[in-house]
This record gives C-alpha cells, structure tokens and sequence, in this order.
C-alpha cells in the first residue's frame, strides 16, 4: 500500500474538538498516514463576517495539534494570495506527494454544498473524499445529494456515518466566548489560554 494522507481545510476560527475527533476518524477508517490540517487564508465559503487574523488560527490549530504526530499543520494557503480554494490545495499537495492517494476530509454539511465548490470535479479527479457525519446533517439529505452527483464522483466520496459526534461548532464558541460562557471540554485547554490571552471573540 502506498501512503495515503489525509488533508482537512477548514476556518478554524477556533479550532474545536469536532474538527480533531473527524480528523482521527478519517485517520482511522482509511488507514491514513496523517492527516494535514490547512486553515484558509480568505475563506470563500464564510462570506459577510470578519474572519481572525490566518496568524493567531495557524497558531490556535498549531497548538490543538500539539503532542499528536499523526497530525501536521500547513501553512499554504495562508501564504497564498486571495481567496482559499481547495481545488488549488489539493492540486498543491498533490506536486509534494505525486504517487500517495490523498484524500480530502470535511464534514457531512461541508459535503452538502461540494458541488458548489470551485472545480469540484478536478478536486474528485486528484483526491478521494472522506465525509464525517456531523451532528445535527439528515441522513436522506446526505444519500440525496450524493445520488444527484456523477457516478465517478460517488465511487470516490465516502462517507464515514458511524462516528462519534461532536455537536461543536467554530460559531458556537465564538458566541459563547462572546457571552462570557465556559468553552472547556469543547476545545483544547492550550486553544483556550490562547483566546483567553490574545482576548480574541470578545
Ligand atoms: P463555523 O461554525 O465558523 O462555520 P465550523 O465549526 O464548521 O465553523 P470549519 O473550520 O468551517 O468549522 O470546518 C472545517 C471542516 O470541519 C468542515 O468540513 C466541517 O464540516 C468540519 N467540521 C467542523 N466541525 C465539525 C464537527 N463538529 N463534526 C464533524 N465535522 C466538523
């Protein structure tokens, strides 16, 4: 078998335990050698609201993935210019890793708008899809979307429906840290201690 790694985009506008705990189910289920996490630099899917400096999400994720070696932090698209589309993520990934099948994780809700995404078809062409359910996605929504998709699509999308849940949400904590409510045991303690220091969601 040849390497196989994982690739997860997201905001992490903070990063939670939602975004480790479908890391290390897609690390799991396809035997993955690591699974990268990449923050976007400018989100193109989170329009209207003003997104933390890439600095301080590099660093919060930076610090969730601490102390885990199967799990590595890029700073690509942060580097990048522009808005962050995956289409040119995994098209990055792939000139380092020419030979090892790479696959992009995201959750169920993420997979619901896939086909909106830029070249969706080329991000199918160069990557499998791996897909955790998230609390809260409708089963039928899920299998209706993926029925809608091009065969060669569906052969290449997984989706991970047996996964323990983590009813997390990047916006959730940030509301509650608004609200001066307690986010332990929904993020890492070290993720925390970095908002709480750099006073960030206030
Ligand atoms: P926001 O609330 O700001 O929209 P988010 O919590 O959805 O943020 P993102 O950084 O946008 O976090 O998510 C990155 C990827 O992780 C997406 O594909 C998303 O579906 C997935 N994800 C986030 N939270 C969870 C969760 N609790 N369970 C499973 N997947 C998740």
């Amino acid at each position: 078998m040849g390497r196989r790694i994982g690739i997860l985009g997201g905001t992490f506008d903070p990063p939670h335990y939602g975004h480790l705990t479908l890391a290390q189910e897609a690390l799991l289920h396809a035997e993955l050698e690591k699974v990268i996490f990449v923050p976007a630099g400018q989100p193109p899917h989170k329009p209207g609201r003003p997104v933390t400096p890439a600095v301080d999400r590099l660093q919060m994720l930076t610090l969730a993935v601490a102390g885990d070696e199967r799990f590595a932090v890029s700073s690509w698209e942060i580097e990048q210019p522009g808005p962050s589309f995956t289409v040119n993520t995994v098209s990055h990934f792939r000139s380092i890793y020419p030979d090892a099948e790479l696959f992009f994780i995201m959750g169920t809700d993420s997979l619901l708008e896939f086909t909106t995404w830029k070249q969706a078809g080329e991000i199918i062409r160069i990557c499998r899809v791996l897909a955790g359910a998230r609390p809260g996605t409708r089963k039928e929504e899920v299998a209706s979307v993926l029925m809608a998709m091009p065969r060669e699509w569906q052969e290449k999308i997984t989706v991970m429906y047996d996964v323990p849940g983590f009813y997390v949400s990047s916006t959730l904590l940030r509301e509650r840290i608004k609200q001066g409510l307690p986010v332990r045991y929904l993020l890492p303690d070290v993720v925390a201690a970095y908002i709480e220091e750099k006073k960030l969601y206030r």
